[in-house]
């Protein structure tokens, strides 16, 4: 078998006429942590694609009400970033918990974005924040919302001749915050069962603005359009609590599988939301 070609461009442009040449050959490489395990599992691309040298794709920059990550910064470096920390706190605590050390110093957004499974860790938060993914192809740039990206598991809407440029989430507003719940076999080192991300603005005691995204508990990262109803412009009082964990079983689509039970992860949807709420408004009050 031969080996792949490998190409290591300097800028977005000679990676984008690398790609158009032959999209359906090279495939892209940035830290390798999911494509690696995939071609040792058999996977044999006719060229490897490595984005790693385009200053473009990395860092994080805060301007025109919009955090930008580029598509190669690690999850190591959103996890660490103040920007981030600060203004989108579910993405940092995500990030922080993808695989370990060495997967997070390795692994990057778009990658784990591009992976399209229905457990990336970064995908709920993301999602919860209203995130756009940019991507660069020979007819230009456009942006598409993070909830509309992934459309199956290992599926995206990118474009074989596309590269993930970039991911902008909006700035939230002042009293905004933002949590991420997961629970997998153990902390680190494991695959998310169901992971739930939650963003909100504080009201006084009441939610607004509140989105729900769903991880490991259907074919894609999905947004739990009833308990978000629920919990809109009200106090998250027990009943509301007891209400909003019911209608976000309600939206899950779970299967059973190796890591668990339909019936198991729709009940921690209810759990993880409990969880997410209570968490959000302890941070919300300790916020300035
Ligand atoms: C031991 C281990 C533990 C892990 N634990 C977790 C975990 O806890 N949570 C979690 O979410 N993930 C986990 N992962 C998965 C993985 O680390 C992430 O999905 C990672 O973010 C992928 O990024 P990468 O840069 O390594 O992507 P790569 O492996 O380089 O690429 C992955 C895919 O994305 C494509 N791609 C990458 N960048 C771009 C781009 N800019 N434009 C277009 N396509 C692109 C590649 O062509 C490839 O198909 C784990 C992986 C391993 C091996």
């Amino acid at each position: 078998m031969n080996n792949p070609l490998f190409v290591r461009p300097r800028t977005l442009e000679e990676a984008l006429l690398v790609l158009a040449s032959d999209p359906l050959g090279f495939v892209p490489l940035v830290g390798g942590t999911d494509l690696l395990v995939r071609m040792q599992d058999g996977l044999r691309p006719k060229g490897l694609l490595d984005l790693t040298a385009i200053a473009e794709l990395v860092g994080i920059t805060v301007a025109d009400g919009m955090v930008r990550i580029g598509a190669a910064t690690t999850h190591a470096e959103i996890a660490s970033s103040r920007e981030v920390q600060t203004l989108l706190p579910a993405l940092a605590e995500a990030a922080a918990l993808v695989g370990s050390p060495a997967i997070r110093n390795r692994g990057t957004i778009g990658g784990n974005l591009a992976n399209a499974s229905p457990a990336a860790d970064t995908v709920p938060p993301l999602l919860a924040l209203s995130a756009l993914v940019e991507l660069a192809g020979p007819r230009g740039r456009r942006t598409v919302p993070v909830e509309a990206f992934a459309v199956g598991p290992g599926k995206t809407v990118r474009r074989p001749d596309e590269l993930i440029v970039a991911v902008a989430v909006p700035v939230p507003g002042p009293m905004a915050s933002s949590v991420f719940c997961r629970l997998g076999t153990r902390q680190a080192l494991s695959i998310a069962k169901v992971s739930v991300a939650l963003a909100a603005q504080r009201d006084g005691p009441c939610l607004r603005q509140v989105r729900v995204a769903l991880g490991a508990v259907g074919p894609t990262v999905l947004r739990a359009t009833g308990a978000e109803a629920c919990l809109e412009g009200k106090e998250p009082s027990l009943e509301v609590l007891d209400e909003a964990a019911i209608k976000v079983q309600a939206d899950a689509r779970p299967i059973s599988d190796i890591r668990s039970t339909e019936a198991w992860r729709r009940r921690m949807c209810g759990v993880l939301l409990r969880r997410a709420v209570l968490r959000l408004v302890g941070q919300g009050q300790a916020a300035p």
